[in-house]
């Protein structure tokens, strides 16, 4: 709750000016705080007399930050296998531990993975940690934040960084919780400032129409998650040399409240839009789950794979495994085609990477042409069709 001390409080409005959720209004001299206060604390920092303060929320300063050192990855795997944005993160790990002249490690967690760590070293990383037992097969949250929270209170490392997917977005904040150490999530850059080698943590807010850089200065590790694709893998040296740490796992550790019965692989996420070269997209414009038929037909033309706007997800014409933006996954295939998408900044933010931006929109306003390579303006039931035709035509010659 956002506490108002009278006896402070000046009425000089800074805080009404600059609350971006009009929550805030001077009535007879007081700040006053209405219900649509998202406890942002943004006026919190800019009142001068400090009169103004979140209950709970009071800032705690860890002892001795320069007690932490080293920049740390969260490796993920599923099934065996390391996820690619693990390699993302060793690309920009390596570049932020080369800045702070220190170590850049991999966390490794699974079982049967020991052949798997030369792979993080070769892209990076100058240590593996690696935590292999049969009973870490299976992703379970209490047994990986407990694990991770361990290593961390016991290496103490600056900087920890995961993937934004499914299991980041549940490990990193359990640890950040155990720790009180704050957490950037879904970010789309990361640098660190020359003068005090604090981490910049660079994301989209605002519905993507400013980009935060946000900051931990009280508390480390300093954490975020990272956006799938967005940077660019470790470049592979099979020559790295590096050094793989066993971690020591005690059965307490290892006990767990979740029984994992089975694991199925959804069929629709069999394809990974993320990892393909070519995708077609459909948006509020094809209209239904049968018009999305058009641009499977062209995706199979070009050997590409269906992707679609939250619209036609929303609209339950597509599933959401299948949905690009903010709230979808981030692409960047060599040719994205938009049919019937308006090109909104939430949809914009997770496609403009794209090498060559096709878009078929019969309104030629439509702000999708601002990010086009080629724009067709007309109607997608007349263009798709005859640019699968024209493919297939092609093709057969
Ligand atoms: C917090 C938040 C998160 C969001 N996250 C996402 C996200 O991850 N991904 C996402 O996509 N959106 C997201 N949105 C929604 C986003 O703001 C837009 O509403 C959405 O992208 C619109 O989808 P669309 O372009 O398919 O539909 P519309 O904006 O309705 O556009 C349809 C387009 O199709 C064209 N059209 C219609 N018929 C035809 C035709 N026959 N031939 C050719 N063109 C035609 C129209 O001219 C129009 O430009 C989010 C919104 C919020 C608030």
């Amino acid at each position: 709750m956002l506490i108002v001390d009278v006896d402070k409080c000046i009425g000089c409005g800074v805080c009404e000016a600059n609350c971006t959720f009009g929550a805030i209004t001077v009535e007879d001299g007081i700040a006053v705080v209405a219900d649509t206060c998202t406890l942002c604390g943004s006026c919190v920092d800019t009142c001068e007399v400090e009169a103004l303060h979140i209950e709970g929320a009071e800032k705690t300063v860890q002892a001795d930050l320069s007690a932490w050192s080293g920049i740390w990855i969260f490796a993920e795997s599923r099934h065996g296998v390391i996820a690619p944005v693990a390699f993302e993160l060793l690309g920009i790990g390596r570049k932020l531990a080369d800045q702070r002249g220190v170590e850049l490690t991999a966390v490794l967690f699974g079982s049967g993975l020991a052949d798997s760590a030369g792979d993080l070293i070769a892209s990076g990383a100058d240590k593996v940690l690696l935590a292999d037992h049969p009973e870490l097969a299976q992703y379970r949250e209490d047994v990986f934040g407990r694990v991770l929270e361990q290593l961390v209170k016991e290496y103490k490392p600056e900087v920890l960084l995961a993937g934004a997917t499914a299991i980041g977005r549940s490990v990193i904040p359990q640890v950040a919780t155990l720790m009180g150490a704050g957490l950037t999530a879904d970010c789309t850059g990361l640098a660190i400032r020359e003068e005090d080698g604090m981490l910049l943590q660079t994301r989209p807010a605002f519905g993507g129409n400013i980009m935060a850089t946000i900051e931990c200065p009280h508390s480390r590790p300093q954490m975020a998650t990272v956006r799938p694709n967005v940077m660019a893998p470790g470049e592979v040296d099979p020559d790295r040399n590096g050094t793989v740490v066993a971690v020591e796992l005690s059965d307490e550790l290892l006990d767990s409240r979740v029984q994992v019965l089975e694991t199925v692989i959804n069929e629709d996420e069999q394809v990974n839009i993320q990892e393909i070269e070519v995708l077609i997209a459909g948006g509020r414009g094809v209209e239904s789950e049968k018009g999305f038929d058009l641009i499977q037909e062209l995706a199979a033309e070009l050997n590409g794979a269906v992707a679609a706007s939250r619209a036609a997800v929303d609209a339950g014409w597509i599933s959401y495994p299948h949905q690009v933006g903010q709230t979808g996954k981030t692409v960047c295939p060599k040719l994205y085609i938009a049919c019937g998408i308006s090109g909104a900044i939430q949809h914009a933010v997770g496609m403009q990477s794209a090498e060559t931006v096709v878009a078929i929109n019969r309104d030629e306003n439509a702000p999708i042409f601002d990010l086009a390579t080629f724009g067709l303006v007309g109607d997608l039931f007349e263009i798709v069709p005859l640019l699968t035709k024209k493919i297939k035509e092609q093709r057969g010659s």
